[in-house]
């Protein structure tokens, strides 16, 4: 089978002919038809963030295909169904965090495409208990994006407690924000998003963005301050000032929620600001598998869109190149046979 490697990092990766895998007990193989490109994939092969992964590796977490062999014990999943493999691709199920629903925070989890071997291939391993089972009527190529970018997002609202008739800013309308736009529209929010480039914001009033803010050229704290301030602003750019920005457009008591994870990421928080006006800085890691039983749902409902567009996956470094310079409408998708 073939897989995109990461042998280095910051290094181009290499397309490998690799033996199929073998799935252990409580895993199966999945003959992947679709595996979205996360801007997470790109930090990993350059080694972005403290804890690292080690290469060789297979990036991708957001991998969808069909169950192909069950490891021994595997008794919920059936050969032929399709599922989606997400970045939590094992928690332990009995630590305070498993235990008290956020799985997400789990000490011992493997992260899908960090930890073990990713979607950026034919063929992948997956955990029978964290593999999503995707219902019908949600494509593989739209499965994709969903199972990080719209988890994360639709997670990260959950975090921020938004409810109709609140001000959210969505800062970074790309894979995650495209969905995070969404999501805050059906959550009864009026949505602010901002971004640096005219495609995205244009995409951004498409998608349902009652006002667009441009980066380069407005103030965008100053901007939400003008409409009463965010009552919650959700961090996707990959850019740490833009936290800061979004930070100084909260209303009092609103809510900075932190998702993108840039390189050597650190923001300034005024102490007196943040204490006088009550607001909070919180961090969002992708979602639990509740919540992407709920994505899948809401997608299958018709209420959300994903955008994307399919490349093969021998094109996958000058896709890298594409997202870096911020070419992609929202989200590439590998197209492994999604099409046939
Ligand atoms: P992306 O490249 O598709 O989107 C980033 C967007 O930010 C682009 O549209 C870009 O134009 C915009 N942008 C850049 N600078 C900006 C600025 N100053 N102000 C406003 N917008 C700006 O990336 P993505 O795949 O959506 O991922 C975004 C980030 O989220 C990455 O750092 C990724 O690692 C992280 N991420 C975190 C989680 C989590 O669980 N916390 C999950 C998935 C991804
Ligand atoms: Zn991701
Ligand atoms: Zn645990």
């Amino acid at each position: 089978m073939k897989a995109a490697v990461v042998r280095a990092f910051g290094r181009p990766l290499v397309i490998e002919d690799r033996p199929d895998p073998v799935p252990g007990p409580g895993q199966v193989r999945v003959r992947v038809e679709a595996s979205g490109l996360c801007h997470t994939d790109i930090h990993a092969a350059h080694g972005d963030w403290p804890v690292k992964p080690s290469p060789p590796f297979v990036p991708g977490h957001e991998g969808v295909g069909l169950v192909e062999e069950l490891g021994v014990g595997v008794t919920h999943l059936s050969v032929g169904q399709r599922v989606a493999v997400p970045w939590l691709g094992w928690a332990c199920g009995r630590c305070e965090h498993c235990r008290s629903g956020w799985e997400t925070l789990c000490e011992q989890q493997i992260n899908t495409g960090y930890g073990c071997d990713g979607g950026y291939a034919e063929k992948m391993l997956a955990w029978a208990d964290f593999a999503q089972p995707v219902p019908d009527g949600v494509s593989a190529l739209d499965a994709a994006p969903l199972t990080c970018a719209g988890v994360t997002t639709y997670k990260a609202l959950k975090v921020a407690g938004v409810r109709p008739a609140q001000l959210v800013a969505i800062s970074g309308v790309g894979g995650l924000g495209h969905l995070a736009v969404q999501y805050a529209k059906i959550a009864g929010a009026t949505v602010v998003a901002v971004d640096i480039s005219d495609e995205k914001l244009r995409l951004a009033t498409e998608l349902g963005a009652d006002l667009v803010v441009d980066a380069r050229k407005e103030d965008v704290g100053a901007v939400l301050k003008e409409h009463g301030g965010a009552h919650a602003a959700v961090a996707l750019a990959v850019d740490e000032d833009s936290f800061a920005a979004v930070n100084s457009g909260l209303r009092r008591g609103g809510k900075l929620v932190m998702v993108a994870l840039p390189a050597h990421g650190t923001i300034q928080v005024p102490v007196f600001d943040t204490v006088l006006n009550g607001t909070s800085v919180i961090g969002s890691i992708v979602g639990t598998r509740q919540d992407l039983t709920e994505v899948f749902e809401l997608h299958a409902a018709g209420r959300t869109r994903v955008i994307y567009e399919t490349r093969p996956l021998d094109t996958v470094n000058d896709c890298v190149d594409e997202v870096l310079r911020g070419e992609v409408r929202a989200r590439i998708v590998f197209d492994l046979g999604a099409a046939g």
